[in-house]
């Protein structure tokens, strides 16, 4: 099974330093700032692929 990539989510809670977010697609729930680093890491992947050393 793929992994999903959460392409659609929305805000379960937003507190003071923290904010969970639930996915659309799968349901999966998790932190943003967990979701903003799978992001980055998707991002840093793809340059890592255009510019191989
Ligand atoms: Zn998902």
């Amino acid at each position: 099974m793929e992994p999903c990539k959460h392409p659609r989510v929305r805000v379960l809670t937003r507190e003071e330093d923290a904010e969970f977010v639930e996915c659309l697609e799968c349901g999966e729930v998790f932190d943003s700032h967990e979701f903003n680093d799978m992001a980055i890491e998707e991002r840093n992947q793809k340059e890592a692929d255009l510019n191989p050393e």
